[in-house]
Order: structure tokens, then sequence, then C-alpha cells
């Protein structure tokens, strides 16, 4: 097997908002198959790393790759923006995010919301894209919603139509964060079924979630992060069976 570099790769990333420093030094690493699991207190930074990963926040120091392409920088420090808006571009339509609250467009159809960023951005055929939309809608189990509006959905719907619209982007990697937090309990499940599929048929992605149970069963590598610096981290038996930190320990038993 040739050495495939990492779909993502992010080297000692430094993000502050103003005089706060959110992440101090954060390294992670996504080969292609890989499910990362990102866990720690609310605060820790997290949603900060995933949105600075995809390049929707800017970073002050530090390398993000993108399949071994390097991030381009322009200016220093707090000026520091990415040089290249088609590589901006590029790397965010194939770093596919699903977020908490699943931004669907309340006065689009759910076929209108997953077929809307295929055809914008990447000005792709209508009539493939609707195919393509219609199979991803059938994977995540709502096959039968397509002329719904969000409104007419649950919330475990809704984030399944999220993720169909994330998949229909054809991305390399899939970021979700936090994608069950805002279920009722009853409706978590249905989300987390979908992502321990797609994490079964090798779908790379890197995973917010306080769902210490999903991050457990799907991950290859779970990542501790507190205030802004790994803490701990390693495969997921290890990770949640023998902690060794004590914020580690400390931070496992009151999620339980
Ligand atoms: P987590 O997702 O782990 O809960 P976040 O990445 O959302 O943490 O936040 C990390 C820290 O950054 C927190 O202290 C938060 O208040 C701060 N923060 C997040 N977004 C912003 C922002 N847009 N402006 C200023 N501070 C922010
Ligand atoms: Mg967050």
């Amino acid at each position: 097997m040739p050495d495939t570099p990492p779909v993502i790769e992010i080297r000692d990333l430094h993000k502050s908002y103003g005089d706060l420093e959110v992440l101090k030094g954060v390294d992670i690493t996504a080969h292609k198959g890989d499910v990362v699991s990102l866990i720690g207190s609310s605060g820790s930074g997290k949603s900060t790393l995933l949105r600075c990963a995809n390049l929707l926040e800017d970073s002050q120091k530090g390398d993000i790759l993108f399949k071994g392409e390097a991030v381009k920088w322009r200016g220093q420090g707090l000026n520091r923006r990415p040089a290249d808006p088609k590589q901006v571009l590029r790397i965010r339509t194939n770093l596919s995010m699903v977020f908490q609250q699943f931004n669907l467009w309340a006065h689009m159809t759910i076929l209108q919301n997953v077929m809307e960023a295929p055809l914008t951005v990447l000005g792709r055929n209508r009539g493939e894209v609707e195919t393509a939309a219609r199979a991803y809608l059938a994977k995540v189990g709502i096959g039968d919603k397509c002329d719904a509006y969000p409104a007419q959905l649950s919330g475990g719907q809704q984030q399944r139509a999220a993720i169909a619209r994330a998949l229909c982007m054809e991305p390399e990697a899939l970021l979700f964060d936090e994608p069950t937090s805002a279920l009722d309990p009853e409706l978590e499940q249905e989300v987390v079924k979908v992502i321990k599929a797609l994490a079964q048929e090798g779908r790379t992605m890197i995973i917010v979630t306080h769902d210490m149970k999903m991050a457990h069963d799907v991950s290859d590598h779970v990542v501790f992060l507190h205030q802004g610096l790994i803490e701990e981290q390693g495969p997921p038996d290890l990770l949640f069976g023998a902690p060794k930190s004590e914020r580690l320990r400390g931070f496992l038993s009151s999620t339980s």
C-alpha cells in the first residue's frame, strides 16, 4: 500500500478570540476511514477546533492539511487569513459539517434542502443531484419525507436530513458537532444508528459528542480536550476503560 496522506491533519493549532486563548496547540489526524471522537467539558474548545478545521474560523498559528495539501496563509497572528479562496472552498466542501441545530432552511422542502449546496456551490447537474439526494434521504431512513418541510419532521428526522445534506456534497470527511445534543433521548438513537452505519461503511469522520457510549462504539480514536489542550487520547477501550489522567477520570464520572 502506498502511503497516502491523512484526509485531515491539524498540527499545533492555536486559536484565540481576542485575549481568550481557546486552542493552545492541538494536533489531530484522521486517515481515510478513521472515526475520531472529540470529548471534553463545555468550553474546552471542541466546536472551535471543528470550525477551524474546515476554515469557518481563522486560527493564528499551526497548520491545517487536507489530503496532504497545507492551507496557504497570508498575514500572521491575529491577522492570519487563508490566502486562497479556491482552496478554502475546496476544503470546506470536502469537510462537510453537521451541526447540533440542524440548520435546515425552513422555506424549502427536505429534498430542496439536500439539493441546494450541490447545485449552487458545486454547480452540479440537477438531475444527478436529485437522484443522489433521494438516495441519501432513503439511506438515512427518511426517503418518504422528500416533499415535507423541516417543521413537519421530528428533531431526529431533521438531523437525519441534515446528515443526508452533508453526504450529498460527496465530501471526503464529515464533521459532526454534537449531532444528538438537541434531541430528546428517544430520538437520539435513530441518529446514532445512522452515524454507526456511516462508520461501518468506512467514512472518515470527526465527531464532537457528549454521548460517551456512541464515542466508545464508533471511534477508532478518542481525544479528550481540556482547556484548549489535548489532555489524553487513545483507542476507545483504553481511554474509557483505563483513563490515566485525573481530569479525564473526573470528566467521565461526571458524564455517566
Ligand atoms: P466547546 O465546543 O468545547 O463547548 P467552544 O469551542 O464552543 O467549546 O468554546 C471554547 C471557548 O471559546 C469558550 O470559552 C467560549 O466561550 C469561547 N468562544 C467560542 N466562540 C466564541 C466567539 N465567537 N467569540 C468569543 N469567544 C468564543
Ligand atoms: Mg461546542
